[in-house]
């Protein structure tokens, strides 16, 4: 038998996760963002319950491709736009729209050969300082788009930083308006947390919005809110099953560096995931945990493959009990992997993506 620990991969989750996004976006037209695999979750998996979207937005040609392969016809967005020059060749044969963040992807696209004009999203730096150009660097650089018979459609793009926290947008939205007044073009600006949060204006000012962490059921601003909150499902369920159980007296510990010490007499189980599966060994002792579907807690130091749970209040759990590490239990119970990433000091997206190669994948 495979060792038990498994991805499974909820299309109807998926299906309503998108649905959500839709409602929040008004007439937008909405990117599911596929990158890293869609979040880990994979594309060929997602693809099906994702393809109502109106275009997937993504980072790798590669991956790209492998939407093509799909039968998806529909907008592509590269949303770095292009690495390298050859980059563009691929981008007029799988006909992809791409970004345009900086002057050498410009100087590029000035030197490609092709018959079919690039439709380009410009990026502004409204405040991120990541990608994207300046605002007094911007309208020089529309007008440099503007005059090459390469570009066919332009529009426009920028990023928030604190959609998800206190600062908000606001004061990016304004460095948006201004950079863009006047320039006819489609605009996007909100990811899934501004989608979400801050909605109104924003949102309605937009001709397309890019959710990404949304779609896969994971609140983006936890713990302010959480997915059920956003009324998100998750996408995602990691599971494994219990492989031993272990009779701690008091005082006995339990792992490397014997972390954990019981103070009184306790059953303890040994579950079949640790960091090999991507599991973060930054959780400590407390992190939640479903066995059998009921809510308990990590003990102790995550290893490489096995993690240790805490069976005080679920006596009856024995080697082949269910573990879910994060999404749904079998009896319908929900574990957020956004409070397994809090508990490990970070957030769902990492986790998401993280999930180990070796760890088989089934979608449902
Ligand atoms: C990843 C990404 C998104 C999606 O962000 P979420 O927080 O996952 O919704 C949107 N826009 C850009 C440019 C991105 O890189």
């Amino acid at each position: 038998m495979p060792r038990p620990i498994l991805a499974t991969i909820h299309a109807d989750a998926l299906h309503h996760n998108l649905d959500r996004m839709r409602r929040a976006a008004g007439d937008a037209r909405v990117w599911a963002v596929v990158k890293a695999n869609a979040y880990g979750h994979g594309i060929e998996r997602a693809f099906d319950a994702l393809r109502a979207a109106d275009g997937f937005a993504l980072l790798d040609i590669a991956e790209a491709e492998r939407v093509r392969a799909l039968g998806w016809r529909g907008p592509i967005l590269l949303l770095e736009g292009v690495f390298e020059a050859r980059d563009l060749e691929l981008c007029s044969r799988l006909s992809l729209w791409h970004a345009v963040h900086c002057d050498e992807q410009i100087d590029m696209l000035a030197a490609h050969k092709t018959q079919a004009p690039h439709r380009v999203f410009l990026k502004l730096n409204s405040g991120m300082n990541r990608l994207g150009f300046a605002p007094h660097r911007f309208r020089t650089a529309h007008a440099r788009l503007q005059a090459l018979p390469q570009v066919d459609e332009i529009s426009f793009m920028t990023h928030f930083s604190d959609a998800d926290g206190e600062r908000g947008i606001e004061h990016q939205r304004a460095v948006f308006e201004r950079a863009t007044a006047d320039l006819p073009g489609e605009r996007s600006l909100c990811n899934t947390a501004a989608l979400l949060r801050q909605g109104g204006d924003a949102v309605l000012a937009a001709d397309w919005v890019r959710p990404g962490i949304g779609l896969y059921g994971c609140a983006p601003d936890f713990p302010g809110h959480d997915a059920a909150h956003w009324q998100l499902q998750p996408a995602m369920t990691l599971s494994t099953r219990l492989i031993a159980v272990q009779l701690l007296a008091a005082g006995e510990s339990v792992g490397y560096g014997s972390s954990f010490v019981a103070e009184v007499p306790m059953r303890i189980g040994i579950a079949a995931c640790g960091y090999a599966d991507g599991y973060p060994r930054q959780a400590g002792t407390g992190t939640p945990v479903l066995v059998d579907g009921v809510r308990t807690r990590t003990l102790g130091r995550v290893s490489m493959d096995m993690l240790t749970v805490d069976l005080t209040h679920v006596p009856d759990a024995g080697p082949g009990a269910e573990v879910i590490l994060w999404g749904r239990a079998g009896n319908g119970a929900v574990l957020p992997v956004e409070q397994v990433a809090h508990a490990a000091g970070t957030i769902g997206y990492e986790l998401l993506c993280a999930v180990a190669p070796r760890v088989a994948v089934l979608a449902a």
